[in-house]
């Protein structure tokens, strides 16, 4: 089964531009799509659209072969979890679960059991929202939209407000959800790292575009326009202007200190993360960011040679951005 979109376009009424302007995404059962851009390129619209819950100016939604733009949110059956996701105040975590869940089965509460278990919820059944933390929430969140039996799932930037630590644990508890969700996910976010751990397949917004899409390495390797390029990484992607046409692009950590080269420059500026450091080096190319082992005690003033491997430039066109071979 593949939920797609086909040449998606929204445009708010007090807005000229379109929110989505021709998005087409499509990701199959058992593969989650992470799509990744930043704020205000149209994530949440994107997905408001797919569950439904927004008015389309043109385009389509296709879910197992069959247009589904003409249906109610609730004939489409499909699960949107949201960043501020609300659960019933007055009932408890169970009384919620036993809510989204479609059928009255005799065997409800072992499958609600079940879910809260393997969401690691299974110890917070009896206490009402109030009494959750974010991160419990959130993974009370998941449980509930896997309960509701829904072909697809899509996820709004469900990690967005727990902190850092956090963060890492609920995303262990979105994976534990792609293991026992057979369906598509589409899940939204505008962190890269997020997008590159979650996702199978990604694809890049921007301005309401879809700009890159595919296997996660390539399009981090080989972004295919400068907005990619730029966006995607620790840092971005350096960028050289190469001749009248091109300009050629290199990540930090591809660049290579050398002891002899003909790119030489002087580091003005370095910023340690702990294990590297990113050093600014102002070379008569243009400004590089290199990124080094932070053991390695480069310094502001220090001298130092550069290589560029081929294999790691690539090149795009001035004017359009898009990457020429
Ligand atoms: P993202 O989720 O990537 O941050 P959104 O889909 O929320 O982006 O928004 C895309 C664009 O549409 C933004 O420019 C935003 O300001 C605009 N927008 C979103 N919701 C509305 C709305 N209800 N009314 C008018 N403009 C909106």
């Amino acid at each position: 089964m593949t939920l797609s979109t086909h040449d998606l376009i929204v445009s708010y009424r007090n807005d000229d531009r379109h929110a989505l302007d021709g998005v087409s995404i499509a990701v199959s059962s058992g593969r989650t799509l992470a799509v990744v851009g930043p704020s205000g390129a149209g994530k949440t619209t994107l997905l408001r659209a797919i569950a439904g819950l927004q008015h389309l100016d043109g385009g389509d939604v296709v879910l197992d072969g069959r247009s589904i733009a003409g249906r109610s949110p609730q004939a489409r059956r499909i699960a949107l979890v949201f960043q501020d996701d609300a659960l019933f105040a007055n009932m408890t975590v169970q009384a919620n679960l036993r809510f989204a869940l479609r059928s009255q089965a005799p065997d409800a509460d072992a499958y609600v059991a079940e879910t809260a278990a393997a969401l690691h919820i299974a110890a917070l059944l009896a206490r009402r929202p109030r009494e959750l933390s974010g991160g419990e929430r959130q993974r009370a969140s998941m449980a509930r939209a896997l309960l509701s039996d829904p072909k697809a799932l899509l996820m709004d930037e469900p990690l967005a407000h727990l902190d850092p630590s956090l963060r890492r644990s609920v995303r262990d508890e979105v994976i534990g959800v792609r293991e026992r969700f057979p369906g598509p996910i589409v899940y939204v976010t505008h962190d890269h790292a997020e997008a590159m751990g979650v996702g199978d397949e990604l694809a890049v917004l921007v301005n309401g575009r879809i700009e890159d899409a595919g296997d996660p390495q390539r399009v981090y390797d080989a972004p295919r326009t400068i907005g990619v390029a730029r966006f995607l990484g620790e840092r971005p992607m350096n960028l050289l202007p190469d001749s009248e046409q091109i300009v050629v692009g290199i990540r930090p950590e591809h660049v290579r200190l050398v002891a002899e080269g003909p790119l030489r420059g002087r580091i003005v500026r370095r910023e340690s993360t702990g294990a590297d450091a990113y050093v600014l080096v102002e070379t008569p190319r243009g400004d590089l960011t290199v990124r080094v082992p932070a053991g390695l005690g480069l310094r502001a003033n220090d001298v130092v040679a550069l290589d560029l491997p081929p294999e790691f430039v690539r090149r795009f066109d001035r004017v359009s951005g898009i990457a020429v071979a």
